[in-house]
């Protein structure tokens, strides 16, 4: 029998009608014959209602304690949609992460699935019942509940997917698909009908929070095909999948932006061997997810190097750098967290030279001023002032000629 990973995102089960629709269509599902396992995430902004709860008694919740709380969100959303399922006259049982086998390592707020034991959901599934699990979270190595990370439900599906053999995961969202940019940004944005594991990993991996870039890591490692799609109007969505060789790319899929890094840059650091190792090094021991870097050509015997880091780890960062800077003899450390990057991610850049120079040319004509840049063979990164972005991205997407019709 087909068998069908659903995920319902927040805005998808905010309230009782909105749980009442999801449960209609799992069950249409279920009634066309295929098995279904719906992956749900908190309802609304519970996730966000939780987290300020924890910053109210705490400056610097607990992180095993937080995890413990944000994981009570989706275990209220599954209880409601297996009520909801069951009134509607099919069986449906709801299981908590660690319920459902996903075990994961021990970072609380960020942790990596490691295994999925999915014996218990094959035993329900093959009992004729819907099976509904709690997104984004899990159970460590050493017993302890654990949290994928924001937008974590979307991994919890492909995960499930992948281990359960899925014939597909459906991501149900508030917009009808992949879209050429943030569509709330961009009005005149095109869905895209399908986009390749690897173009969707760089623009996840560059803002389109549409899909959270762990979930696509293992739909390519695994061969998940993806679908999303609207859960408000349930129109066809876009797949994303395996490249398709005989299909015409675009040259460009999409623009994307982040606006939640910072820029840290150590001034006058002498240009000899093993600085950018040590550097790096310690940050990496810190833990500190180092994104872009950029080094200077060296003048008198000094350089300086840059480089991006979560905006939540600037703290931490600087701790770590301003203690280097003396070890290191250089002159200093600076920092601007008022920084956003701008990309083009698309598959058809490989072939295709001069798309770099549009890009620097298009921000040039908007007077933005490029701060740092980074590429890979299908990606061109800027990075710019934060309020140069938004409009960045729609110049860009306009002079990329990526409106629908
Ligand atoms: P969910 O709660 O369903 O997981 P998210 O808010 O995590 O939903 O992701 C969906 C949102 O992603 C959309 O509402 C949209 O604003 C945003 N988004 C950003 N970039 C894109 C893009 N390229 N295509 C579609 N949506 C995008
Ligand atoms: N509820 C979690 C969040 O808001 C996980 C998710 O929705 O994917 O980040
Ligand atoms: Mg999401």
């Amino acid at each position: 029998m087909t068998l069908v990973v659903q995920k319902y995102g927040g805005t998808s089960v905010a309230d009782p009608d909105r749980i009442k629709a999801v449960a209609d269509h799992i069950v249409a599902t279920r009634r066309s014959g295929a098995e279904v396992l719906a992956v749900v995430s908190a309802m609304g902004r519970t996730t966000d209602e939780l987290e300020q709860l924890a910053f109210d008694v705490s400056s610097t919740p607990s992180a095993r304690e937080l995890d413990m709380l944000l994981t009570a969100g989706e275990r209220i959303s599954i209880a409601l949609l297996c009520m909801a399922i069951i009134d509607r006259g099919e069986h449906a049982v709801s299981f908590t992460g660690s319920q459902a086998g996903i075990l994961t390592d021990t970072t609380h707020g960020r942790a990596k699935i490691v295994e999925v034991r999915a014996e218990r959901l094959r035993e329900t599934l093959a009992a004729g019942s819907i099976a509904v699990v709690a997104g984004f979270q899990g159970v460590s190595t050493s017993s302890d509940v654990t949290t994928l990370g924001r937008g974590g439900s979307d991994t919890t599906a492909v995960a499930l997917a992948a281990a359960l053999g899925a014939d597909a995961c459906e991501i149900y969202t508030d917009v009808a698909g992949v879209f050429t940019a943030d569509p709330r940004l961009v009005p005149a944005a095109r869905r895209l009908d399908r986009v390749s594991y690897e173009e969707m990993l760089d623009l996840a991996a560059t803002g389109g929070r549409v899909l959270a870039l762990r979930s696509v890591e293992f739909a390519r490692n695994y061969h998940v095909p993806v679908h999303v799609r609207s859960s408000f109007t349930w129109e066809p969505g876009t797949w994303v999948g395996e490249e398709d060789p005989s299909m015409e790319q675009a040259i460009i899929s999409g623009v994307t932006y982040d606006v939640t890094e910072a820029k840290v840059t150590i001034v006058g650091v002498p240009d000899r061997p093993g600085i950018a190792a040590r550097l790096f090094r310690t940050l990496a021991d810190e833990n500190v997810n180092v994104d872009m870097i950029v080094q200077n050509v060296s003048s008198a015997g000094q350089t300086d190097i840059s480089f991006t880091v979560p905006r939540d780890d600037l703290a931490r960062t600087r701790k770590v750098t301003d203690t280097i800077v003396e070890d290191l003899e250089a002159r200093g450390v600076t920092h601007d967290a008022d920084i956003g990057r701008v990309s083009i991610v698309g598959a058809g850049m490989k072939t295709n030279p001069g798309i770099a120079a549009t890009m620097f040319e298009v921000l040039a004509h908007e007077s933005v001023n490029i701060e740092m840049i980074s590429t890979s063979s299908i990606r061109i990164s800027c990075v710019v002032a934060a309020r140069d972005v938004e409009r960045s991205v729609r110049a860009l997407h306009r002079a990329l000629q990526l409106e629908a019709g």
